[in-house]
């Protein structure tokens, strides 16, 4: 594939007018000559700590320290690698873009796609005209409109009608310029295999979807049947140049930008979920077509988003389906998080929007639950536990499924649920799947750093704010009674110092428990170093204080995403607000030196 020119480059930065770029995702305000602030587009925030400087077409958030230019904004917001970035703001601000020495075979391919390009997006256009128009295409509104679709999401999504005649679109294409054998290749009309030579229309009385590329390029279509007999029931572009079924989401172009925001793509079967979706608010939708999920989808979405929710029948093949992508998920690097919207027997979410409601598809998303959750309980379901055998059966299917889990609310929760089906006792599960696991790689997964070594400057802060409470035994003794030592420290011998000191600061070594000789040995350290210590002041205390505390959140932050991530923004303002705290500090230090 050809490379654009650097010179290109240069020209889309120059002409990339950075705050109406900005301004799209969030209101700004205007602070300085080359500056502006705004919400972060980034992570959520109620306090604006987005940094725009649009001369140097530049922007940095001062919480969650995204930052970059032109490219990388629309990388991150839109989901899409870098050249599709350039393009795309080529596009917007009107940059000719230059390929790098493209050869003339090169071009002539390019030209070509171009025109394929062309020739797909005037027959999606066709087919909505079509749809909307013809009385040939009623009973093909009344079917949309039955399924709870309206106009306005029909047309966002260009769906359209082919009609049944057999030269429709050979003829209105043939009438604008495209050849045949153009028509052929972009898969809307096939070659007779009685008459040689001759053509006709691929889709005929059927309702057509585009499906289009992430930047909205018609690539192909799925077209439904709408006669009664008439086979296949769906009939899909076959693959060639342009489309490729195994790569393809449905509605990626509307989906893409609101999922890159939200981190996270609701995942479902067919159109008519996907349009349901979208209907409903939830513009983070795309559909797998099929139950089929490819790793190429896969790969396409983990350039946008670290958390996929899937919203898929729960029949057995859908279930059969979330199985797979949740394996082919977990090898990724880094692995995808995989959710499960749980769903009634033999609905799909069209069903449900239809049903019972916008509001009620969006609060089951909002309730999804980790897929080891659903994985663990279809294996209990299924399995025939009233027998030895079955228990068994279904035992040797939990264990690589509990052994991966870290120790957290989650895995206790599993492993009461399974021991209780089991009919074993806790702690009994509990050594079968650790010593089944023995044997197996050892777990990645990061656990809450309780029994994990701290880190060596980690351990520092906590011996010198110790210290310096000994140095300065007021401010240390108000310090002491206001934090929580189980959760600020690592070191579970400074936490029982710190308790110890709580209150004692003025005399350290007194009421020392008599047995604890360990201890006794801590705090007469901390006393010797708070005598040795030059920069006994307020500002360094809390210096060490405020280092902790944000090593503290980042293990919460850790913890609360492994566990569905709930309370994860919170944690990310406070972190936010230690931060500052942090920086008024260091900079009064630097001051004072
Ligand atoms: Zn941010």
């Amino acid at each position: 594939m050809s490379r654009y020119t650097s010179d290109s480059r240069d020209r889309v930065f120059e002409a990339v007018d950075m705050i109406s770029l900005v301004s799209a995702r969030t209101e700004l305000r205007r602070a300085g000559a080359d500056s502006y602030f705004g919400l972060c587009p980034f992570h959520d925030e109620r306090s604006p700590s987005f940094h725009v400087r649009p001369q140097e077409r530049h922007y940095y958030c001062f919480g969650c320290q995204a930052a970059g230019d032109p490219f990388t904004f629309v990388m991150e917001t839109e989901g899409l690698d870098f050249k599709a970035a350039l393009e795309t703001l080529a596009d917007r601000f009107s940059v000719t873009l230059q390929s790098e020495d493209e050869d003339p075979a090169a071009a002539s391919r390019r030209a070509r796609r171009e025109r394929l390009y062309s020739l797909l997006g005037r027959a999606a256009s066709y087919y909505a005209r079509f749809l909307w128009d013809s009385s040939e295409a009623a009973p093909a509104r009344d079917y949309l409109q039955g399924r709870g679709l309206s106009d306005d999401i029909l047309r966002q999504f260009r769906v359209g009608y082919a009609p049944s005649a057999w030269d429709r679109m050979l003829r209105a294409s043939r009438s604008a310029g495209f050849s045949d054998e153009e028509l052929v290749a972009a898969g809307l009309v096939q070659r007779s295999k009685t008459r040689p030579g001759q053509v006709y229309d691929r889709f005929r009385e059927r309702i057509m979807f585009p499906s289009a590329d992430a930047r909205g390029r018609v690539l192909g279509f799925g077209a439904r049947a709408m006669r009664e007999n008439q086979r296949p029931k769906y009939l899909n572009t076959s693959d060639g140049e342009l489309y490729h079924k195994r790569s393809q989401l449905f509605g990626i172009d509307h989906a893409r930008a609101p999922a890159a925001k939200a981190g996270r793509m609701i995942l479902v079967e067919g159109y008519t979920d996907v349009l349901a979706l979208h209907q409903a608010g939830l513009r983070n939708a795309v559909g797998i077509m099929g139950t089929s999920f490819t790793d190429e989808q896969l790969r396409e979405l983990s350039r946008v988003v670290a958390v996929l929710e899937l919203c898929l029948d729960a029949d057995q093949a859908g279930q059969a389906a979330m199985v797979r992508a949740a394996k082919m998920a977990s090898e990724r690097k880094p692995p995808l998080e995989l959710r499960v919207v749980p769903l009634p027997q033999e609905t799909d979410p069209a069903d449900l929007v239809e049903y019972e409601g916008a509001d009620a598809l969006r609060e089951r998303v909002e309730r999804s639950q980790p897929f080891v959750v659903f994985h663990v309980a279809r294996i209990l379901d299924r399995g025939d536990l009233r027998s030895a055998e079955g228990k068994d059966a279904a035992f040797s299917e939990l264990q690589p499924v509990l052994a991966e889990l870290s120790p957290s609310a989650l895995r206790d929760e599993l492993m009461r649920k399974v021991s209780g089906r089991l009919e074993l006792p806790e702690a009994r599960l509990a050594t079968l799947v650790a010593n089944a696991g023995a044997v197996l790689a050892p777990s990645t997964a990061s656990g809450n750093g309780g029994s994990a070594p701290p880190l060596a400057q980690e351990l520092k802060a906590e011996r010198a704010l110790l210290a310096l409470c000994i140095a300065m035994p007021d401010t240390g003794d108000e310090v002491l009674a206001n934090i929580n030592a189980d959760e600020l420290l690592t070191s579970e011998l400074y936490r029982r110092a710190a308790k110890h000191l709580g209150g004692r600061c003025r005399a350290p070594m007194s009421e020392l428990p008599p047995d604890d000789d360990e201890l006794a040995r801590t705090i007469a350290d901390l006393v010797a170093r708070a005598g040795q210590r030059e920069d006994i002041t307020v500002d360094r205390l809390h210096h060490a204080r405020l280092l902790l505390e944000l090593a503290r959140l980042d293990r919460a932050i850790v913890r609360a995403r492994v566990q569905g991530g709930e309370g994860v923004s919170e944690l990310a303002r406070e972190r936010q607000d230690a931060l500052e705290a942090y920086h008024g500090v260091v900079a009064r230090l630097e001051r004072a030196i």
